[in-house]
Formats: C-alpha cells, structure tokens, sequence
C-alpha cells in the first residue's frame, strides 16, 4: 500500500509546485501588469523631476466606453506634501493612483509631473519616479532581505537594514531565527498584514521615489500595529509628493488637503478642521468612525 502512495505523494508534490509557479506568475504580472495600449511616444524623453509636484486638471476617465468612472477631477499636490482622498467603495480613489502610475490614459484633461503631461513622458522613467505602497504586498518565496532589496536591484546589506529600520521592521527581522536569511512567502515564513507592509515601506524606502502612493489597507490592524505602521507611514511621506487612499480617516488628519470622492466626483475638500466645520459629508464619516470606534473599544473590554 505504501507502494501505492509514494506515486500519489510525489503527484500531489509536482502538483504544488507547479501551483506555486503559477501563483508567482501571477503575482509578477500583478507587479508589472499594464494595459497593452499604453505604449511609449515616439522619441518620449524621461520625465525630469525637480520636486516632484502633481497636477490632475479636468481629468474623465473610463475603463470601458459608454461607462465614465471620473467625471473632471482637479487638484494639485505640491511638492512634498499630502493630499488623502477619501470616500465610499467604487467612489474612484484607486483608480486616481492607477492613472497616476499610468495603468491607464485618461480620456480627457491632463495628469502632470512638474508641468510635464504624464503620457509624453516614458513610462520607465515615470514609474521609477512613484514608490507605492500596497494594500496587500506580494512577496516572493525568497529570503526577508530579498524581498526588501526588491525596491532597489543590487541593494547592500547596511542599505536594507537602514530601510528596515526606517519601516520599523529591524528588530522584527532580527528576532527571527535566520533573521534576514529567514525565507518568507507562501513556501516560507507567513508574514502578517501589518509586517508585509513594512515590507513594502522598507522597499519603498530603498526605492527612494520623489512621489508615493500610499494605499491603506481595509482590514483592521490591532491598534499597537497601526500606531506602528502609521509611524512608519509617515517618515516614508516625509518630503515626499504624497497620494494617500485612506479608509480610516483617524490616519490622515494632518493631510495638506483631504478630497472627498463620490460617484467620481470630488464633493468637499479642505484640511481635516475645514472639512469638519462645514458640517458635511467628511463631518458625517468623522462621526461614523467615531462611533464606530468607540463601539469596538466598548466591546473589548
Ligand atoms: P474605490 O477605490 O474608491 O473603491 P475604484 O477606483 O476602485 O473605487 O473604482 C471606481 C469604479 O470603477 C467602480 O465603479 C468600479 O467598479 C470601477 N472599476 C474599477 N476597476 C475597474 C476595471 N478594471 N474595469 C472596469 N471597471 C472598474
């Protein structure tokens, strides 16, 4: 009977594997993935960044025709400073980071990096430009120190520390029993959501990009993780042209602007305090979290 099951064993072995590639495949087109129309201009030149400002005027967007999904969006982040957005499922936030990173051409207006329009520009040289920061980061079933060096080909042993330090994952990382030799991934270590970001904060970090899109993960982290993670968040930012799509509106109060979104349309927009005394829709979310909130802390104790 052993006899028997060897084969089967083996079988279900291949099976995994082949599995596995599959899975990393995916992932890596996930990583690299871009609509087959987008294609370079002819003699495109490289985006030049001096502080790396972003300027989104009257942008309509569609993913499939007869459909508009933005309908003339407009605003401005200036040079190292944040703007969040805000608001509902399907209200169009994600796909404002996807046009930023060019996934997509937008079918009217104008998307620019320090004035230059973002589809006369290479798309090499405007991607190496944005660091982004995941909801869910993929990770490759290779070593901690691989996946962090992935933000930066050929990175050296004292630059993914200082990344990893950067990201609050160090003393994480050292505590592991091959510490930054620790294979992770599927086939390895399985890292929670909260450590996976820092792994992306910690490539982003290495990446050293002028403009980042930071999208916020839905799920709920316990709250010592996300002052952790928030801490980290925002030294990544520091200096930085910052998108942030954001779910709990407790992480970006300090936001330079905060655009509320709904139905592809931006509704309100102002600081935190602004927002709030105009008694809108942001104040209803505001109060909704809350609520919220305090409900979840009622309930833990
Ligand atoms: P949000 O990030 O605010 O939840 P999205 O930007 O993801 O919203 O989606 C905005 C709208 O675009 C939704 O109606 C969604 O169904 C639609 N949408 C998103 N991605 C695609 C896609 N790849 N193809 C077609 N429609 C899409």
């Amino acid at each position: 009977l052993i006899q028997l099951f060897r084969p089967l064993d083996m079988l279900g072995m291949v099976y995994r594997e082949i599995k596995q590639g599959l899975i990393d495949m995916e992932s890596m087109f996930a990583l690299i993935d871009t609509p087959a129309e987008i294609a370079d201009a002819p003699g495109a030149p490289d985006l030049a960044v001096r502080g790396g400002e972003v300027r989104f005027d009257d942008v309509r967007f569609a993913y499939e025709a007869d459909r508009e999904i933005l309908h003339g969006i407009g605003f401005h982040i200036p040079a190292g400073r944040t703007t969040a957005v805000v608001g509902h499922t399907g209200a169009g936030k994600s796909t404002l980071s996807r046009i930023l990173y060019r996934f997509y051409d937008i079918s009217s207006g104008s998307v620019t990096i320090d004035g230059q329009d973002i589809r006369s520009v290479t798309q090499a040289s405007l991607r190496a430009q944005i660091g982004i920061v995941p909801q869910d980061t993929v990770l490759f079933n290779e070593s901690i120190a691989y996946n962090i060096a992935y933000g930066k080909p050929g990175a050296t042993q004292a630059e993914i520390e200082a990344a990893a330090r950067g990201a609050s994952i160090h003393s994480f990382i050292e505590r592991l029993p091959q510490g930054y030799d620790t294979p992770v991934g599927e086939r390895g270590l399985k890292l929670s959501g909260g450590e996976k970001q820092r792994v992306a904060i910690a490539r982003t970090l290495l990446k050293n990009p002028p403009i980042l899109i930071l999208d916020e993960a839905t799920s709920a982290l316990d709250s010592t993780t996300e002052a952790e993670i928030q801490a980290a968040l925002g030294a990544v930012a520091q200096d930085r042209t910052t998108l942030v799509i954001a779910h709990r509106l407790s992480t970006i109060t300090s936001a330079d602007e905060i655009l509320v979104m709904d139905q592809g349309r931006i509704i309100e927009r102002g600081t935190h305090e602004a927002l709030l005394a105009r008694s809108g829709r942001y104040a209803e979310m505001w109060a909704l979290q809350a609520a919220e909130s305090r409900a979840e802390a009622m309930a833990a104790e």
